[in-house]
């Protein structure tokens, strides 16, 4: 069985040679200090919304601090290390925002769900997938949350385009859930001359079965020429601004010179 997810898929609309770095040769990545930063926070609010989960109390500030600090000594051995100080402190600006201002907006249902389901379309194939949680807010509705770190705030109807909520509507109508409402909640980080301030976002979209439909169609594109690409070995570069936050940039020949 051939797995696609979301993820995948936008990294093979970006550059198919990063995608055959990835996917096919299994090249080690090389660590990227926005990834890194992402991941710490992620297993923070992850940790808290378990906790809440199971019936604990949220975890505090300095809790959540921890576990991202916890979490950052996974890269102390990488290139990263020197960077580990200042990821932590950024961590941990956003993550007094998440515990004053998101924490008490949600509670968890469901935390880290995982997805897979078959595409008879296209017979040996499945889509795959993890949503970050499943909450319920204030009002009672149950929403699809994904979180996001990052230096920049969303551009205006940014959530809109989001093809990663129509995966997961799609994933959760699939597992027989009719929960149309994303909420992307980026938690953006900046730097300014007192250090480091950070503030949220909360950025609510719906998906429609038409969205569903459209969605389905780019899989089958992607998935042919996927296909047609495991036959004649082309995988070409797409250079671009995108190359910045590549993991292979230092194996890529469109990069050379
Ligand atoms: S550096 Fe750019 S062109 Fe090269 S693999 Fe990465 S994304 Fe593609």
């Amino acid at each position: 069985m051939q797995m696609l997810s979301h993820s995948q898929l936008e990294t093979w609309q970006t550059c198919p040679l990063r995608w055959k770095f990835q996917r096919v040769d299994k090249l080690p990545e090389e660590p990227q200090e926005a990834l890194v930063l992402g991941i710490a926070v992620h297993a923070a609010i992850e940790a808290d919304n378990r906790a809440r989960l199971e019936g604990q109390p949220a975890m505090t500030q300095d809790a959540l601090a921890a576990k991202a600090q916890h979490t950052l000594q996974g890269s102390a051995e990488s290139a990263l290390a020197p960077l580990l100080p200042d990821l932590a402190a950024r961590a941990g600006v956003i993550l007094s925002v998440y515990a004053r201002q998101v924490q008490p907006l949600f509670h968890p249902l469901a935390v880290e769900s995982w997805f897979r389901f078959d595409l008879p379309a296209h017979p040996g194939w499945a889509f795959t997938g993890r949503i970050d949680a499943l909450v319920q807010n204030n009002a009672g509705q149950t929403l699809i949350v994904d979180y996001k770190t990052g230096a920049r705030g969303w551009g205006p109807g940014h959530e809109h385009r989001a093809a990663q909520a129509t995966a997961y509507v799609w994933a959760m109508q699939q597992a027989g859930r009719d929960m149309p409402v994303v909420v992307f909640i980026p938690l953006v980080v900046s730097a300014s001359i007192w250090g480091y301030t950070a503030r949220y976002e909360l950025r609510r979209t719906e998906r429609t079965p038409e969205d569903i439909a459209l969605y389905q169609r780019v899989i089958a594109r992607v998935i042919g020429e996927m296909q047609e690409a495991s036959v004649t070995s082309s995988y070409p570069a797409r250079p671009g601004w995108h190359c910045r936050w590549c993991p292979y940039r230092s194996c890529c020949p469109a990069q050379a010179g």
